[in-house]
């Protein structure tokens, strides 16, 4: 399926986990992806292996990678711009980037509040405005970002809840703002998907990455946790022409639970 043939999109954090995932599954549809990330060596391999990959090949498509603190404005601004320019357009924006700093709201310290509420809600503003600079005058733009089951509230994230509720009504309202000009923004709020962010949850409550799974399975209807690639999947779609009149909704994407 070449969905996205000739498409250039970012991918915010895109160096491991659901951003890693999501290029890869983007560029296996034929797009040209530039993977944005903290660590640039990282992003770097991560999208020489993309590109190497047989289907990637096969479809056209191809990675890259770029060192990128997406809190940063001018950094932002500075890696959008070196995007369109290598390019020659921007189409497709997957908010990813996010981190947690877990706490019970009588010991969460002012700092990890802030540093949740930047990396997770206020980086995917500043992309978005990047991004939108290239998506208006060509008359179309896909705007996808990472929620999380979290928003419905969870003990212990509270700075993280909030972060990613605010994604939702982010999207809600850019949708609003850019429908005019044939951009869709939409996003995604996965239940618990096995990446290194939450073996580093399990850490934190003092279980092995297989038990923590194991507690969420059983209370999951299907009976497991997810894998990135499921959510890559639904980004996809999001990303793609497939969704062309879907615009300002968050899917769930957490096997089942209510
Ligand atoms: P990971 O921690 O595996 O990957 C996140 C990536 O984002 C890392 O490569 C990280 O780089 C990068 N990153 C962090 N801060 C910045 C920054 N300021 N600028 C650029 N890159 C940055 O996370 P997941 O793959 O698990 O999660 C991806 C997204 O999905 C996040 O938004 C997360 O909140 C969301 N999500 C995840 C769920 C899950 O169960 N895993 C559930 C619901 C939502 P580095 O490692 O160098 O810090």
């Amino acid at each position: 399926m070449n969905r996205l043939n000739s498409r250039v999109a970012v991918i915010t954090g895109g160096a491991q986990g659901i951003g890693a995932a999501t290029a890869l599954r983007l560029a296996t549809e034929g797009a040209h992806v530039a993977i944005l990330d903290l660590n640039g060596e990282r992003a770097a391999a991560t999208a020489e292996q993309i590109s190497q990959t047989d289907a990637v090949v096969a479809a056209g498509g191809s990675a890259s990678g770029l060192v990128c603190d997406v809190t940063d404005e001018d950094r932002v601004a500075d890696a959008f711009q070196q995007v369109f320019e290598t390019g020659g357009r921007l189409d497709i924006l997957v908010n990813n980037a996010g981190i947690t700093r877990d706490n019970l709201l009588f010991k969460m310290g002012r700092a990890d509040w802030d540093s949740v509420l930047v990396t997770n809600l206020t980086s995917a503003f500043l992309c978005a405005q990047a991004a939108q600079k290239f998506m208006v005058p060509a008359r179309y733009g896909r705007i996808v970002s990472l929620s999380s089951r979290s928003a419905l509230g969870n003990r212990g994230q509270a700075n993280y809840a909030a972060a990613k509720a605010g994604i939702q009504g982010l999207t809600a309202t850019l949708a609003l703002e850019l429908g005019p000009f044939n951009i869709t923004v939409n996003a995604v709020a996965p239940g618990y998907i096995a990446t290194a962010m939450t073996a580093a949850t399990a850490e934190r409550v003092g279980r092995t990455a297989e038990e923590h799974q194991k507690a969420t399975a059983d209370r999951t209807p299907l009976g497991r946790v997810g894998a990135p690639e499921e959510v890559a999947a639904a980004i996809a779609f999001f990303a793609s022409d497939d969704s062309s009149y879907v615009s300002g909704q968050t899917l769930y994407i957490n096997g089942g639970a209510r």
